[in-house]
């Protein structure tokens, strides 16, 4: 029997293309639909308002003191008028039925043809003592910026949780917009995971000059109320007296949905090289989406970032459109949006056996049995990321 044969047959052929969460992944999956399909029915429930905006943007706007609203490139009432959709907002969907073909909603049911899940990631949150451990705040989303950027005061004291690329871009970005910056880290030195020694160091050195404190090889433990303010014990014995806790400690896939819907999940929601789950007509793209052609090793990875959602949205835009397409993804590289010394950075695959090397100033590349499998390039450098990008093995 063909595998087109084995498929169950489709229980809503005329209902809509239905795409839950309004991220880059949502948009950005509809919008490259909309190139090649005008016809069918799509239906977006996402729930926020479903505004696009360029998420990036929210750690590096405090210093420009862009308001919330400044950041919206595109009004939801705009997205819909000219993709054509049909956009709930401010509902979450609740659950799938995967055999009916249907997601439940506060609104209602509603069937699909076709589900994208672009979900997105959760801001991870660690156990924390203390009667203020539940003030510690989270930027992964316009609403989160606001809530955070209303906190703020002339001058705050902000203790940031993590020293990676989100962490860094904050402290560089509040550091600039006068406020007074810690930064907690169980590591030794900033994006310790990506970069090598002395380009950490370097990013170190910079943060440093530009104002910003480090506290390393320590971690949060409590947050109590002090007055109006956050009393922060550090592992070390430390306390630190701050108005503000940010926690940049990670995201995680947001796969409960997909999972109570009996979808196979790992690490994020596991799909093909066509961006399919397991369940027939269900696909997932984004920071939710675990992708087996971004495998190292046979183990499926996430890529939770912007080039990544850019080539799977229009890979699978082509799948949901009748033209069957995997998804092939390039080299990657990734700014680190810390002006004060800019980065790009493409790291090795995960398990690469090699090391770092000096190739020029401010180019550094990681060198496998003789071939470049990554780089880095600090400030002026970075304006060499496509020459760079030739030289390495994918
Ligand atoms: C501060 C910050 C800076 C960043 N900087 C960079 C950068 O410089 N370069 C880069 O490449 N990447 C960067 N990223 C990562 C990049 O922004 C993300 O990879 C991307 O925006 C994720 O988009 P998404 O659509 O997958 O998820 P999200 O934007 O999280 O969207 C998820 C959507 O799903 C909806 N949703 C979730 N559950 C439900 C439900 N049950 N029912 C209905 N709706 C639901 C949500 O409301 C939301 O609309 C950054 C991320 C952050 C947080």
């Amino acid at each position: 029997m063909s595998e087109q044969a084995m498929t169950s047959p489709n229980k809503h052929p005329q209902g809509p293309l239905l795409v839950v969460g309004s991220g880059l992944a949502g948009w950005s999956v509809v919008r490259e639909f909309r190139k090649l399909d005008t016809q069918t029915p799509v239906l977006m429930i996402t729930a926020d308002v479903g505004d696009f905006y360029a998420k990036p943007a929210l750690s590096n706007a405090l210093a420009q003191n862009k308001a919330p609203e400044q950041l919206v490139t595109t009004p939801a009432e705009r997205m819909v008028s000219t993709l054509g959709v049909t956009l709930l907002q401010r509902t979450a969907v609740t659950s799938i039925d995967v055999q009916t073909q249907e997601v439940h909603t506060s609104k209602g049911t509603f069937g699909y043809r076709q589900l994208v899940l672009a979900t997105g990631a959760q801001a991870i949150r660690l156990p924390l003592a203390g009667d203020a451990a539940q003030a510690v705040m989270s930027v992964n989303s316009l609403a989160d910026y606001a809530a955070f950027r209303a906190q703020l005061k002339p001058q705050s004291r902000v203790l940031i949780m993590g020293a990676g690329l989100i962490g860094c871009e904050f402290a560089n970005d509040l550091v600039l917009g006068e406020h007074t910056v810690q930064v907690v880290d169980p590591g030794a030195s900033p994006l310790a995971a990506l970069l090598p020694e002395p380009a950490s160091a370097q990013l170190r050195q910079a943060l440093t000059d530009l104002g910003v404190n480090w506290h390393w090889q320590t971690t949060v433990q409590a947050v109590h109320r002090q007055d109006n303010a956050y009393a922060v014990q550090l592992a070390n014995g430390q306390e630190l007296i701050v108005d503000v806790v940010l926690s940049s400690v990670g995201l995680r896939a947001d796969t409960a949905l997909a999972q109570s819907a009996g979808i196979a999940t790992d690490r994020g929601v596991l799909v093909d090289a066509h961006l399919k789950t397991n369940a027939e007509h269900v696909y997932a793209l984004g920071d939710n989406t675990q992708y087996a052609s971004a495998s190292v090793g046979g183990v499926a990875r996430t890529l939770p970032f912007v080039m990544p959602i850019m080539n799977a949205a229009k890979a699978l835009a082509q799948t949901l459109a009748g033209n069957p397409t995997a998804v092939v993804f390039p080299l990657m590289p990734v700014a680190v949006k810390t002006p004060t010394l800019p980065l790009v950075v493409s790291p090795p695959a995960p398990a690469t056996q090699g090391t770092w090397q000096a190739a020029h100033e401010g180019i550094w590349h990681f060198v496998s049995d003789g071939k470049v499998r990554g780089f880095v390039l600090v400030g002026a450098q970075t304006s060499r990321r496509a020459e760079q990008s030739k030289l390495v093995l994918v």
